[in-house]
């Protein structure tokens, strides 16, 4: 396998991705190796028939409901911290031009500001780049008396 498959697999069938790995981590290397397939179709099946019992599918209804009482924001940061990814990359680059693939100029120099104007230098196309404001961390913190705190 190689990781374009494995990556492809993750992404778009996570229910088969995670079901194999499971398999794989519950009987290892060797012994998964030596079974016939009839004996793995024997133990997914049994997997399947647990993941399909009453309250399993209760628990999936209501773990949809706890998503949909989370903010976009909330959900993608929940899932950032849990290392999953649940939005794409940007389509676009910044500093390359979206119609031809050239480099932009910029009318001023970056000085942390969200739009940038710019102009292509390949095919005169102008337009706007835009930035996401993303949190570091908070600092100069003073108690109520005023004392550093960090
Ligand atoms: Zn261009």
């Amino acid at each position: 396998m190689e990781y374009q498959d494995f990556k492809k697999l993750y992404c778009e069938d996570p229910i088969i991705f995670h079901l194999g790995m499971e398999l794989f981590n519950g009987m290892g290397r060797d012994a998964l190796l030596a079974s016939t397939d009839q004996v793995l179709c024997a133990a997914v099946t049994k997997k399947l028939i647990a993941l399909m019992a009453e309250d399993r599918i209760a628990n999936a209804v209501n773990a949809a409901k706890d998503f949909a009482s989370l903010s976009a924001v909330e959900r993608l940061a929940y899932a950032g911290r849990c290392g999953i990814k649940l939005e794409d990359d940007p389509v676009d680059e910044p500093g390359i031009c979206p119609l031809c693939g050239e480099t932009l100029e910029y009318e001023d120099a970056y000085s942390g500001k969200l739009l940038r104007n710019w102009r292509c230098k390949g095919c005169g196309a102008k337009g706007k780049e835009a930035y996401r404001k993303v949190f570091d961390s908070h600092y100069s913190v003073l108690d109520s008396s005023g004392h550093m705190v960090r």
